[in-house]
């Protein structure tokens, strides 16, 4: 719950609790498990609530047909607008009885294999509380920052359109692309770099690669004047 920004946790009739158990296994999440409700039935947990959610492996007869998680949790949602909203989950023997879904005003399944439906409780409250998370953040939840960002800026029009030149005047140079038959490779090489989203620095080692090969093809090494500079070299561009 804690992991997905939920904190509002009732507990009907627990066989223990507080327990030394619990509070280890909510290994840092032990606030949430100090503030739950304990409640003595489902009705008393459910008071002033005014719309709640049944959670269930199992289609019943007499209960409400089952959404789909992803639904449900859109219907929680809007709910919440009007008032207190519940999700209710049983226990990992028993499960919800036929009383306590018909309590609920919708039911879920979580569509897991037929043969093999039954979720661990932490596992099925996993679920909707992902689902609830990525409806209430209409599906981009915030996230992290990357640990080591784009070390530069985006390159600009400018300085991607000097690289294609560059790049197209060493092609002609080496004998690798003949304009009198252009072919169609100009348009793919745009692709593909179009793909890359090309940082600064990026075009600036395209481009010092290009001058490299530029010098190299004309029988100099960098090192020698009048030598081609690369992205430092604005006539060339
Ligand atoms: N032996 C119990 C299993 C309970 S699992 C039984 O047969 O009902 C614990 C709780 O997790 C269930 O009561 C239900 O609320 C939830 N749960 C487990 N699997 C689920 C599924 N596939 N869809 C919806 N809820 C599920």
């Amino acid at each position: 719950m804690k992991t997905m920004g939920l904190q509002r946790l009732m507990l009907v009739a627990p066989q223990r609790f507080p327990d030394p158990e619990a509070t280890a296994r909510a290994s840092g999440a032990s606030d949430l498990l100090d503030a739950a409700t304990v409640c003595s039935s489902l009705d008393e947990a459910l008071q002033g609530t005014v719309f709640a959610i049944a959670l269930s492996a199992r289609a019943r007869d007499l209960g409400p047909e089952p959404a789909q998680a992803r639904q449900a949790a859109l219907d929680l949602l809007a709910r919440a607008e009007t008032g207190e909203v519940a999700l209710v989950f049983g226990n990992e023997t028993s499960g919800l009885s036929n009383a306590e879904l018909q309590r609920c005003h919708a039911a879920v399944t979580i569509p897991a294999n037929l043969d093999y439906s039954s979720l661990n409780l932490g596992a099925a409250v996993q679920i909707l509380a992902y689902e609830l998370r990525m409806a209430a953040f209409d599906a981009a939840p915030p996230r992290p920052q990357l640990a080591t960002p784009s070390l530069s800026d985006p390159a600009t029009h400018e300085e991607i359109e000097g690289f294609y030149g560059h790049l197209e005047r060493l092609m002609i140079r080496t004998g690798f692309h003949d304009p009198a038959r252009p072919k169609r490779l100009l348009p793919k090489l745009r692709r593909l770099f179009g793909r890359a989203q090309l940082e600064k620095d990026e075009v600036n080692i395209l481009r010092g690669i290009v001058a490299a090969a530029e010098m190299a093809a004309e029988g100099r090494t960098p090192g020698q004047a009048g030598g081609t500079r690369g992205a430092a070299d604005k006539s060339n561009n």
